[in-house]
């Protein structure tokens, strides 16, 4: 079997007893690495001044070899803050108006990818399949091509590609796009994302269409397909389960005091319509004023990208819209939003997943969202909480037994809220076994070996899946 080589942006290196920081795509592509035998390059996080980058770092665990690259402040500031968080970023949620264009990041981009291509390609062996993730590294099969690579190389995006509009207002979309070009087989969240993509290429004349995956520009052949993420499913549920039975649990249940947990988990991200949210929750509330004291939000947001300025805004624009709805609606004995800017282990959440009633996850646009997927994982089949889904989160192609909403449509979400903690046992089970059924078989294993399958296939892929 191939040996699999992954590159990512960051790595999931194990800490000193041998175990890499839970994670639903940490565990798939370890999987995968350990058992191919593999190789996972990226950005070890440190940064540096110009002269100082060393070395690789190297280090083995079990079958995989872990490779780790300094950057230099001026890569991580250009690159990493500035081209890729705040121009990809931004542009592929929809955000024109975040964008903040520069050609001094732009040109850091293209550079470092090209840096990325010079550190792996001494590692690289003929028989080897490239795995690269995510916007950060879209031009380095490019660059790897140019430097001679004719390996088959795969690229997944985990967050969306948007309509053509919105892609093409970004200066140098010629350059990413064509660079696209370079890979054997892209991946993508939805099939959604898929058609806006196959859009932007036929927009710009750039090769021709032989079926629904199969593309040619000159003398090159891809193929690009949605393989939706998924998380370990069982594992997830089997998690949240145990979990039921800590002290944390139990505090968490006893604090309640009969009030019904709706949760929010989300990274603090102007994608993930947090303020929407709140401003949703506190209508329902308003407008049905017998459940106050009878729910409480439990919003856990932990802090993100902080040294990018619109993420240090959201940050106060969400705790003071927290502080305002707790103001204007609480009383002495009850506090409608918990809010906490810390992260919790998975463990700790998948609890309190399966503690909550109704989950809202309700991005504006998001490539994913697993924690919709653990969310349902989470539940007690018997007595299943609700999903309430915003339709632009990619999980909603799959998860169409939630009760989906426009997140921008503050009065029907609160419409929805309500009628979620009303809903029947019998309806919510139903709903809960179908997207049981889905989360099973799309699970992140299915995922990694949709992709790899198609990868190792050579040309022609098998045309079986969507
Ligand atoms: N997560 C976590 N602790 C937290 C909040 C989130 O471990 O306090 C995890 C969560 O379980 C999920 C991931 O972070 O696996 C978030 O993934 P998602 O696709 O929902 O959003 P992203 O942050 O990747 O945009």
């Amino acid at each position: 079997m191939a040996r699999l080589v992954v590159v990512s942006n960051r790595v999931p290196i194990p800490d000193k007893s041998g175990t890499a920081p839970a994670g639903g795509l940490a565990v798939a592509l370890q999987t995968a690495l350990e058992a191919r035998g593999g190789l996972w390059l990226g950005w070890s996080g440190r940064s540096c001044t110009d002269d100082a980058v060393g070395p690789l770092q190297r280090l083995k665990e079990g079958n995989i070899e872990y490779a780790l690259t300094d950057l230099t402040e001026r890569d991580v500031e250009e690159y990493y803050q500035g081209f890729a968080n705040r121009v990809l970023w931004p542009i592929c949620h929809y955000r024109l108006d975040l964008a903040e264009y520069g050609r001094r990041e732009m040109a850091g981009y293209f550079r470092v990818n090209r840096f990325f291509a010079s550190r792996l390609l001494p590692l690289i062996e003929p028989d080897d399949l490239i795995w690269i993730h995510d916007y950060h590294l879209i031009p380095l099969a490019a660059e790897l091509r140019r430097q001679g690579v004719t390996n088959r190389i795969g690229f997944f995006l985990h967050i969306p590609w948007p309509a053509p509009d919105v892609f093409h207002a970004m200066p140098v979309h010629e350059a990413l796009l064509t660079s696209m070009t370079a890979y054997d087989v892209l991946g993508f969240q939805t099939e959604h994302d898929r058609e806006n993509f196959a859009d932007c290429l036929s927009r710009h004349g750039l090769g021709d269409r032989l079926d629904a995956f199969r593309f040619t520009v000159g003398e090159r052949s891809f193929t690009a397909r949605s393989y939706p993420i998924g998380i370990e499913t069982d594992d997830f549920a089997a998690l949240a389960k145990r979990a039921a039975e800590t002290a944390l649990h139990k505090r968490m249940l006893q604090s309640l005091d009969g009030k019904q947990l709706i949760i929010g988990v989300d990274r603090l991200d102007y994608s993930k319509g947090i303020t929407q949210r709140i401003d949703a929750f506190e209508s329902f509330l308003t407008r049905h004023a017998d459940s106050q004291r009878k729910v409480t939000l439990l919003q856990i947001t932990p802090k993100s990208r902080s040294e990018v300025p619109e993420y240090e805004a959201m940050q106060r624009a969400v705790a003071e819209q927290a502080g305002r709805v707790n103001g204007a609606l609480g009383t002495v004995d009850w506090v409608p939003i918990r809010y906490i800017n810390r992260s919790l282990r998975r463990p700790a959440l998948a609890g309190l997943y399966r503690m909550a009633k109704l989950a809202l996850v309700t991005p504006l646009r998001d490539g994913m969202n697993l924690v919709a997927k653990e969310f349902v994982a989470a539940q007690n089949g018997e007595d299943p909480g609700v999903l309430l889904l915003s339709r632009f989160a990619g999980a909603a192609q799959e998860l169409k037994e939630a009760v989906l909403v426009n997140p921008y449509d503050v009065e029907g979400t609160a419409d929805a809220i309500a009628r979620s903690l009303a809903m029947p046992v019998e309806e919510r089970r139903e709903r809960w076994t179908a997207m049981m059924t889905t989360l099973r078989t799309n699970d992140v294993f299915a995922w990694c070996d949709g992709f790899l399958d198609d990868l190792a296939a050579g040309p022609t892929p098998q045309q079986a899946r969507p």
